[in-house]
């Protein structure tokens, strides 16, 4: 009776420690969880210091400056100068040590003809008849690089290079520089680039870093790009930069940052960055349901890609000659690109948005 007691005195004792430890276990595996969580989300959210910090004023105005520097004459696309802008953005891959995402290189070639005073691709229908028939050709090329990451999925992160060339009929200056349109954005994709290859972490899904031809002709080289793409239903997010390197007169500091609605983590990201750092210009957001129209944003947006896009709005230099470099806000250029590389590192990270 007494044993029995003692049992049944001891078997509560014993169930009770038991529970305890339970509880304690439950209570040190939900911690570890949420650290473990923790961790990997601030992995997910933070790109490394070393990658963030090579992002430079210097920088933006040395890639801005080569690429409007009338030597270039303009970057018009399949001119001389379209091809030396291109092997300058190849040189700069190579000196970051970033892959070229083709087999054969970093060079994606097509050919478009001009039809009335449309200039069309392959993208658009079969163009060996206007070849055929003496139509004005020319040779286009895309420029990619990739940084491979663990898993399924890519980001891809564009802005254009080519511009509007030369106007031999102006009297004085003839050469349209593209200094803001859109050699910024091209500085912001490369300088990105570099910087997350310099953080020396692999991102969990791929980005690739483009550099679309023919914007100007027709968003000729972006709209190529998808329609010959295998894997556009891999693709996560495309990011677009064109004209980030100015602003407008009575608000300087503006950005236009739109996003797609869908996707309402690429608006908190940006608030939350705004909170964390001190950056110099201040984004005006515009959540939209279809961000079609205006660059090279819109075929990605037309598959129902999700995109972010950034735009520093037009100015009286758009599309003149006086689009030069020395008009450039390289310190809001620099902090845009480096608030832009914070969110490619997220949607190359975060699990799901
Ligand atoms: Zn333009």
């Amino acid at each position: 009776m007494f044993m029995e007691n003692l049992k049944v005195a001891e078997k509560p004792a014993l169930i009770n420690l038991s529970m305890k430890n339970r509880t304690k276990t439950l209570f040190v595996l939900c911690l570890l969880f949420f650290t473990f969580s923790k961790v990997n989300e601030s992995v997910a959210q933070n790109l490394p210091k070393r990658g963030y910090e090579c992002i430079t004023e210097e920088s933006a105005s040395s890639i801005v400056g080569f690429l409007s520097s009338d030597i270039l004459e303009g970057r018009d696309a399949g001119t001389r100068g379209g091809s030396v802008a291109a092997e300058y953005i190849v040189s700069l891959f190579r000196e970051y040590g970033i892959e070229p995402f083709f087999d054969n290189g970093y060079y994606q070639h097509f050919a478009t003809v001009k039809n009335g005073n449309n200039w069309i691709t392959e993208a658009d229908c079969d163009i060996s008849g206007f070849i055929a028939d003496g139509c004005e050709t020319r040779s286009l090329k895309n420029i990619l690089a990739v940084i491979p990451g663990k898993e399924k999925g890519v980001v891809i992160v564009g802005a254009h290079y080519d511009h509007l060339g030369v106007d031999t009929t102006l009297v004085g200056d003839q050469c349209f520089n593209g200094a803001d349109d859109n050699a910024s954005g091209v500085s912001a994709v490369l300088q990105i680039a570099k910087a997350i290859k310099a953080a020396g972490r692999q991102p969990g899904r791929t980005i690739i870093f483009a550099l679309w031809d023919g914007e100007e002709k027709g968003l000729l080289g972006s709209r190529y790009f998808v329609k010959k793409c295998t894997f556009l239903s891999d693709i996560s997010a495309y990011m677009n930069f064109d004209m980030v390197g100015r602003g407008p007169a009575e608000k300087p500091e503006h950005l236009s940052y739109m996003y797609t609605a869908g996707n309402p983590l690429f608006g908190e990201w940006m608030c939350t960055d705004m909170k964390k750092h001190d950056f110099c210009f201040t984004p005006l957001y515009n959540a939209s349901e279809n961000l079609i129209g205006g660059s090279d944003n819109t075929p990605f947006a037309r598959k129902g890609i999700p995109i972010v896009w950034y735009h520093t709005e037009g100015h009286p230099d758009y599309h003149r000659v006086s689009d030069s470099a020395d008009k450039i806000d390289y310190p809001k250029l620099a902090d845009i690109t480096r608030a832009t590389c914070l969110c490619v590192w997220r949607l190359a990270n975060v699990h799901e948005y």
